[in-house]
C-alpha cells in the first residue's frame, strides 16, 4: 500500500488501477479520487484500511505512477486477502454499473436499507449482485489423483501418481 488511510480501488471491466512498480500496490483513495466515475462504494478492509471501489472513468489519462491493470496480471503480485478485496470491488462496481437503472422501466433505482441490493421505485423488482457459485472435485484413488486439461483431450485423462505431477505440471498435462 501506498501509505497509511483509506484505499481506493478503480475498475473498468476485469482492470484495476494499481500503483505501478514492484510489488503493485492499491493506490489511496485520496490519490485517484479525480478518476472515478460514480459514487464509491465500500468493499471491505485490507489490513485494517477500509477500501472502497468505483467505476473508472472513461479516457486514458492515469495520473504518473498509475497503471490500468488486468486483475489476472496481478493474481502473483498482491497477496490473497488483498485479492479477496478486489474480486469483490469487481462485483459490486459491476452490479452497481449494470443496476442504476431498472432494467423494465428505466428509473433510478434506489438502494434497499439492511443489504445490498437495488431496488426499482415503480415496484419492478429488487435486484442482488451475481453469484457465480464454482465447483472443484479432486478426484483421488490412494496416491493418484485424476486430471485431464480440458474435455477435448478426454482421451488423455489418465490417473498421475502425487510425484509425477510434482514436477513441471505443464510437462505432465501437455
Ligand atoms: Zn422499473
Amino acid at each position: 500500500m501506498t501509505d497509511e488511510g483509506e484505499i481506493g480501488i478503480l475498475v473498468r471491466g476485469l482492470s484495476i488501477v494499481v500503483v505501478a512498480g514492484e510489488p503493485a500496490a492499491l493506490p489511496c483513495r485520496s490519490a485517484v479520487s479525480g478518476y472515478a466515475a460514480g459514487d464509491w462504494i465500500p468493499v471491505g478492509s485490507v489490513d485494517g484500511r477500509p477500501c472502497c471501489a468505483a467505476p473508472l472513468a472513461d479516457g486514458d489519462g492515469l495520473g504518473a505512477g498509475l497503471a490500468l491493470t488486468p486483475v489476472r496480471a496481478l493474481f502473483d503480485r498482491l497477496s490473497l486477502p488483498v485479492l479477496n478485496t478486489v474480486g469483490r470491488a469487481l462485483a459490486l462496481v459491476e452490479f452497481e454499473v449494470m443496476h442504476r437503472h431498472c432494467g423494465r422501466c428505466g428509473l433510478l433505482t434506489k438502494p434497499v436499507p439492511g443489504e445490498r441490493a437495488k431496488r426499482c421505485p415503480a415496484g419492478h423488482g429488487t435486484f442482488h449482485p451475481r453469484i457465480a457459485p464454482a465447483v472443484i472435485i479432486l478426484v483421488t484413488r490412494g496416491d493418484e489423483m485424476l486430471l485431464a486439461r480440458n474435455g477435448e483431450r478426454l482421451r488423455n485423462v489418465r490417473l498421475l501418481h502425487v510425484t509425477e505431477f510434482q514436477r513441471d505440471p505443464r510437462d505432465v498435462l501437455g
